[in-house]
């Protein structure tokens, strides 16, 4: 994998540098044609936004004009991408994150038909500003996955042919190789994107082979489906319960700002969630969540015993019920 050769390459140069200073003029002359490497410091917050709205469907599907793909720059570095509820209700978050020569696109939306949903043809366009804006060339694209639920990766076929493309796979053993996890899910590792450290770990519980990534240089804790505002389908509650409070030491140890997922089925009306289904959410709360919102799951997964609905102001945990008791109706 091209990210090896990456970070071999990083540290022999920094040999270079501090062991022979003769070499400053390769330095220079090097540095005068490779374009500069981008700090991604862990030790100060990079900025970001979000919008003051997503894309949140339509009454009527036909009459939606909003984009297959909404793209959003959290910052230059950071896109959040979301699926157009009247092309699949799920309203999927996708994340795409730039490192020195490297971009990870993490999830591929609901919908695998790239005439109904070009996900490839968005990514491969903020790639090509990105590399332009940044004066680089052919950066590899890793395509990974949260978990491994079809509404998060039906476009992934999309991408198999793409030139200088890694494909995380989609079973958990592919996963966790790419990762380099072999102690799933109790082990954390770092991965690099080209100066950029992400922190992975496995959360299971929704899915058996969730990941939550932690990313140093914004400070975003990713939590995929396991922690989102809306209706929280918990298969394994044991492994739930450890998950959510693994992710509350991952927040004790690192400056987490925002917790960042991927879906909004909540209402702006706590603890009321819009019907399974639902494709036009015109009152729909932010995607991102507080480090409070997490104390709440925190203290829900001591307490919860049987199986069964349980009501948050920002989420519902649905412990290990039939999906199709679930829906509203
Ligand atoms: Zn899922």
């Amino acid at each position: 994998m091209g990210l090896i050769k990456h970070s071999e390459k990083l540290r022999t140069f920094a040999g270079i540098a501090t062991v022979a200073s003769l070499f400053l003029v390769f330095d220079v002359a090097f540095s005068a044609m490779a374009p500069a490497r981008l700090a991604f410091p862990l030790d100060e917050r990079a900025p970001g936004e979000f919008p003051d709205g997503w894309i949140h469907g339509s009454k009527s599907a036909m009459d939606n004009d909003d984009p297959a793909v909404q793209v959003h720059a959290y910052n230059e570095h950071t896109y959040i991408l979301r699926e157009n509820k009247a092309i699949n209700y799920e309203g999927a978050f996708m994340y795409l994150f730039f490192g020195n020569d490297v971009a990870m696109l993490i999830d591929q939306g609901s919908t695998s038909s790239p005439a109904l949903f070009p996900l490839r043809e968005v990514v491969d366009e903020i790639i090509a500003g990105w590399e332009e804006r940044n004066g680089q060339e052919n950066i590899e694209l890793i395509v990974a996955n949260s978990h491994l639920h079809g509404d998060h990766f039906a476009a992934w076929n999309q991408f198999v042919d793409r030139p200088n493309t890694v494909m995380v796979g989609l079973t958990h053993e592919e996963v966790m190789a790419f990762w380099g996890i072999d102690n799933y899910p109790q082990q954390i590792v770092n991965f690099n994107l080209g100066g950029r450290e992400l922190v992975v770990t496995g959360t299971p519980g929704h899915e058996g082979s969730e990941l939550a990534i932690y990313d140093g240089w914004t400070d975003l804790l990713y939590t995929g489906d396991m922690f989102y505002r809306g209706r929280l389908y918990i298969e394994d509650w044991e492994a739930w319960a450890a998950s959510i409070q693994k992710l509350r030491t991952i927040a004790d140890q690192n400056p987490v700002v925002h917790l960042v997922n991927n879906h909004i089925e909540m209402t702006t009306t706590p603890g009321v969630d819009y019907p399974v289904g639902t494709t036009w959410q015109p009152n729909e709360p932010p995607m991102q969540m507080t480090l409070e919102m997490l104390d709440q799951a925190v203290e829900a997964s001591f307490e919860i015993e049987e199986p069964g609905i349980y009501t948050y102001d920002d989420f519902l945990i649905i412990n290990q019920v039939p999906w199709s008791y679930t829906s509203d109706l």
